[in-house]
């Protein structure tokens, strides 16, 4: 029985079509290939050898490349307005206050990004928390320790608390652990998967009525 909804944020509560997580995506790639003194694609392909190991690129730069300036790094790929080219979806408003089940953020992005976004989408007032990655310690999804968290703030298990994003390794980290997971896909990128998975939020009411 699910008894709260936990969501991802980016490019999950509003459509991977408005193009700015990618553009999140290209500043990360600047600014890794600038602080190590290397090519963008240079960047990339060190990126993706050692990502696998931590959740966020920050967690990589930090353990392994000797980053410590946190707050430059975020300055650096959430700038001010980079909400700018969003627009709210009332539909999407309206849905989510349907739902009778609680709801909350997981993001791996600061706060001052989830906020910047919220507002911009115009969903405030519906979450009971947002958990960003200071609140996490700066431990970002898939690693258990930061659903376990999540879930013990809560006070739920996994089972009852249906977490919903559009990144396949993170919605298994939280199936491995024993909880209700559902992929978005958008775009269908993934149609591998071999789990749950819906093209579209508004999906979720048959997930939730029983
Ligand atoms: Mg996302």
């Amino acid at each position: 029985m699910v008894s709260y909804l936990l969501f991802d944020l980016d490019n999950t509560l509003y459509s991977s079509s408005f193009g700015l997580e990618k553009a999140v995506g290209e500043r990360i790639r600047k600014f890794t290939a600038q602080y190590l003194g290397i090519s963008e694609a240079e960047a990339v392909q060190r990126r993706q050898a050692r990502i696998a190991f931590y959740g966020t690129t920050l967690e990589w730069l930090m353990a392994e490349e000797g980053l410590t300036d946190v707050d430059t790094y975020y300055r650096a790929i959430h700038p001010a307005g980079e909400e700018e080219g969003l627009y709210p979806d009332p539909k999407v408003r309206d849905f989510l206050l349907s739902l009778k089940q609680p709801k909350a953020i997981l993001t791996n992005s600061p706060m001052e990004h989830a906020e910047r976004i919220i507002n911009k989408l115009e969903l405030q007032g519906i979450f009971t928390h947002i958990f960003d990655i200071r609140w996490n310690g700066l431990q970002g999804k898939p690693q258990k320790e930061v659903f376990f968290r999540v879930l013990k703030t809560l006070g739920k298990s996994p089972q009852e608390v249906l977490f919903v994003d559009d990144y396949p390794s993170y919605v298994q980290g939280y199936l491995d652990i024993g909880g209700q997971g559902i992929l978005l896909d958008e775009e269908n990128l993934h149609q591998d998967y071999p789990h749950e998975r819906i093209n579209s939020i508004f999906e979720l009411k048959k997930y939730l009525e029983a």
